[in-house]
Formats: C-alpha cells, sequence, structure tokens
C-alpha cells in the first residue's frame, strides 16, 4: 500500500521560503545581488549614487557645513566649550567629532583643544 497523504505532507514541509543576501540603495530603494561581496559596490546599479549606503539625512553635512557651525557656536559663546556644548548649541547629528574634521579645522579656522586636569576637552579659536 502507498501512503499518498504522507508524501504530499512531506512535500509541503520541504517548501522554505530562501532569503538571498543583497543590497538596497538608501536613496532609491533598489535591490540588487551583486556577483560577489568580496568589495562594496561603488555606486547602486540603478541610480548610479555613490551614497547608496548611506541614509539621506547624515551625507548631507559636509566638512564645509560642520567648520561654519563649530567657529559660529565658539564665537557666539565667546568662550570655552566642551563638544558637548558645541553639539548641542549647533544641533549637531554626529555624536563625536570626525577626527579628521577636527585637525583640518585645527589648520582652517585656528581650532585648539586643551585637555584640563579633569579630562575634560575644551574648545575654542586662536
Ligand atoms: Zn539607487
Amino acid at each position: 500500500m502507498v501512503h499518498v497523504g504522507g508524501f504530499s505532507r512531506r512535500c509541503k514541509l520541504a517548501r522554505v521560503p530562501i532569503t538571498v543576501m543583497g543590497y538596497r540603495c538608501e536613496r532609491c530603494s533598489h535591490e540588487w545581488i551583486p556577483k560577489n561581496f568580496k568589495a562594496e559596490p561603488k555606486v547602486c546599479p540603478k541610480c548610479k549614487s555613490p551614497y547608496w549606503n548611506r541614509p539621506r539625512g547624515k551625507a548631507m553635512m559636509t566638512y564645509e557645513d560642520f567648520r561654519t557651525k563649530i567657529q559660529d557656536t565658539l564665537r557666539k559663546a565667546g568662550t570655552d566649550l566642551t563638544w558637548t556644548d558645541i553639539r548641542t548649541t549647533a544641533g549637531l547629528p554626529q555624536a563625536f567629532p570626525n577626527n579628521q574634521w577636527v585637525y583640518r579645522m585645527e589648520k582652517d579656522i585656528g581650532l585648539e583643544r586643551q585637555k584640563d586636569k579633569n579630562g575634560i576637552i575644551h574648545w575654542r579659536l586662536k
């Protein structure tokens, strides 16, 4: 005797969804499967955006925007500020300052940072 019911039940159990890993563009929501995962794609294959893997809001702040905000905030305050003070006053989205930008600002706008005896870093303009 052949148990047809048991056979069809096995068939059903064998059907499982398979998730394929791929990339998704933050700009146009295009999803694609790369040929390999060795290197991150440089641009989205559909909209060609190089910012395909960066959420829209964060990619908008350039070094120039950042520098201007820091400069304005320190000038208006007229005194030393900590990163937290600057961040709060200027409404900056970054939790931590980008080190490369900080070095550039030391050259560009004469930013100085000095650590006090409590280990707190004070930001000021020369
Ligand atoms: Zn895209």
